[in-house]
């Protein structure tokens, strides 16, 4: 549902390319696969492979990511409740417009909380929003640390940190469920793109993996 508007006299303009049109031509639904997960979970090293799985096979895929949307359309945002429910609200809109476009928008995004996330699938059409919950548990996490943040948590160098010093609220019922401490990144990848080539229509590529596709990376080594 969208909040309302607080100016008046808005008269939103409507193009002449009806969404199933673009979708013709990107050969799929636009849709919003949604990942959420503690810090370190592996919400961007999934969106990258996925991304790039998808571009592959021809479809319009493009990542929002935490990190780079707090250096410019939230830059203006914190880490309190107040700032992150507006930071999920802001990139849930942008995701939809993804979606209208005719894109798989994927949204590598903490999202800590089940009434942002809520507050995102209800702004989009039924069946388009597909929540991903990439669950590693914390003691994981912290131990892969890639960027060396539990870390200063726990030195109490970040405030509000989630799982550490701020909730973490698991999805009760997502579309999909990673479990990345018992999961390769690819075996992830292949999760989301069998949903997604079922409710997206997207192609798939019968009888290959997508690690064993030309030009893959091959993650035996994970
Ligand atoms: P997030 O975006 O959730 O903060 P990142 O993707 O930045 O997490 O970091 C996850 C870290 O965990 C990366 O260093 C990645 O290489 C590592 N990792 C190990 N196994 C997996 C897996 N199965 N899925 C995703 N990431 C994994």
């Amino acid at each position: 549902m969208k909040a309302k508007p607080t100016a008046d006299n808005l008269h939103p303009h409507t193009g002449k390319i009806p969404l199933r049109e673009r979708e013709q031509r990107h050969g799929h639904r636009g849709c919003v696969v949604w990942l959420t997960g503690l810090s370190a979970s592996g919400k961007s090293t999934i969106a990258t492979e996925l991304e790039r799985e998808l571009f592959r096979r021809g479809c319009q895929p493009f990542i929002l990511d935490g990190d780079s949307v707090r250096q410019g359309l939230c830059s203006d945002l914190d880490f309190s409740e107040r700032d992150r429910h507006e930071n999920i609200r802001r990139v849930g809109e942008v995701a939809r417009l993804f979606s209208d476009a005719g894109f798989i928008c994927i949204s590598a995004f903490i999202s800590p909380h089940r009434a942002d996330r809520e507050l995102v699938r209800n702004l989009m059409p039924a069946g388009t929003f597909v929540e991903v919950f990439v669950n590693a548990p914390l003691a994981v996490c912290e131990q892969r640390d890639p960027k060396g943040l539990y870390a200063k948590a726990r030195k109490l160098k970040i405030k509000n940190f989630t799982g550490i010093s701020s909730p973490y609220e698991p999805p009760l019922k997502p579309e999909i469920e990673l479990r990345t401490d018992r999961l390769t990144v690819m075996q992830a990848v292949e999760k989301i793109l069998k949903r997604l080539e079922k409710k997206c229509r997207i192609k798939s590529v019968p009888g290959k993996s997508a690690d064993k596709l030309p030009g893959a990376i091959r993650w035996s080594d994970w």
